[in-house]
């Protein structure tokens, strides 16, 4: 289903957290409040792609994750060496993912500093 966004009015293609995305329709959120968790792919112990997803402070700590941190990295399963690593949480993260604007998205990205 493609939604539009109610500030921009433009199509909500890039995924980020639920919680992140009312964050930024509501109010410029500030530096603390972003995390972005970082993903590895891993084949037969080796990472190979590395891709990102952002989360709020709020969803670090529902996650059980130290809440000190701003950067996360996670190890997905490696389906050769039978390891899940952290896959419950890449899941749990992926299944929490609501469309924004690249409008929004740029705003996001002004805010950590990118
Ligand atoms: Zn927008």
């Amino acid at each position: 289903m493609i939604s539009l966004c109610k500030i921009h009015d433009k199509i909500e293609s890039v995924n980020v957290s639920w919680e992140l995305r009312d964050i930024l329709k509501n109010k410029k959120p500030s530096k603390e409040e972003v995390v972005e968790v970082f993903v590895f792919k891993v084949e037969d112990g080796k990472k190979t792609n590395k891709y990102s997803y952002f989360i709020s402070r709020g969803e670090v700590i529902k996650l059980g994750l130290h809440k000190g941190i701003n950067t996360i990295e996670l190890l997905d399963r490696d389906k050769q060496k039978k390891e899940l690593n952290d896959r419950a949480l890449v899941v749990k993260i992926k299944n929490n993912l609501a469309p924004i604007c690249d409008r929004c998205f740029e705003e996001l990205l002004r805010v950590i500093g990118c």
